[in-house]
């Protein structure tokens, strides 16, 4: 029976780089039967696995680790560049929390205060009504209201609140895929380096 591995050009392939263990289907096998380490490189561009004795995919003729490390490297920037943006929007949440807090709290002590007024200099008198709308007023002001001037004194759309769930969420979402294509690119460069060096010995 004539083995496929004779049409690979390295000794190294047959056996695991990290183990020893003889590999069989050299090419078709991903991971080592024996210790699980990966054996085949990813072409990102046309996902294919790839035996790492090759510089250019087998299928898509890309230099795929030097594909992969560029791609990593525009996707990296590109998301530190979105979350610093979404920083930006964070802050400026906090600062309108902040001022909806204080100005509700304002609001509600300016009104109890004035209505407490009310209520003894206009005793029995049609005035004294004036006691129970201020605070009344000012708790709607503060329900429905308050939050929405904070927003755009901030310079966020006055919808914000229904964003700001979505907004965290994506948040999530970047600074995950921000860690993963960190690893990816470490990945990618690492085994662009070795098989850089290995190029130069031979
Ligand atoms: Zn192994
Ligand atoms: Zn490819």
């Amino acid at each position: 029976m004539k083995s496929p591995k004779s049409s690979i050009p390295a000794v190294d392939l047959i056996r695991c780089p990290n183990c020893g263990h003889a590999i069989d289907q050299v090419g078709m096998r991903k991971n080592c039967a024996k210790c699980g380490r990966r054996l085949t490189i990813l072409c990102i561009a046309c996902k294919t696995e790839n035996p790492p004795v090759f510089q250019l995919c087998i299928n898509c003729n890309q230099d795929y680790r030097l594909y992969a490390v560029e791609h990593y490297s525009k996707r990296i920037a590109k998301l530190e560049l979105e979350l610093a943006d979404q920083d930006a929007t964070v802050i400026a949440k906090e600062q309108a929390d902040l001022y909806t807090q204080i100005s509700q709290i304002a609001i509600m002590v300016f009104a109890l205060i004035v209505g407490g007024f009310c209520l003894f200099y206009f005793r029995a008198t049609i005035y004294s009504f004036f006691a129970v709308l201020l605070p009344l007023t000012a708790f709607l002001v503060n329900r429905y209201l308050v939050e929405k001037i904070a927003l755009v004194a901030v310079g966020l759309p006055i919808t914000f609140a229904k964003e700001w769930p979505y907004i965290l969420k994506e948040i999530d979402r970047q600074t995950e895929e921000h860690i993963d294509a960190r690893k990816e690119l470490e990945y990618y460069s690492n085994e662009l380096n070795k098989f850089r060096k290995k190029a130069e010995r031979s």
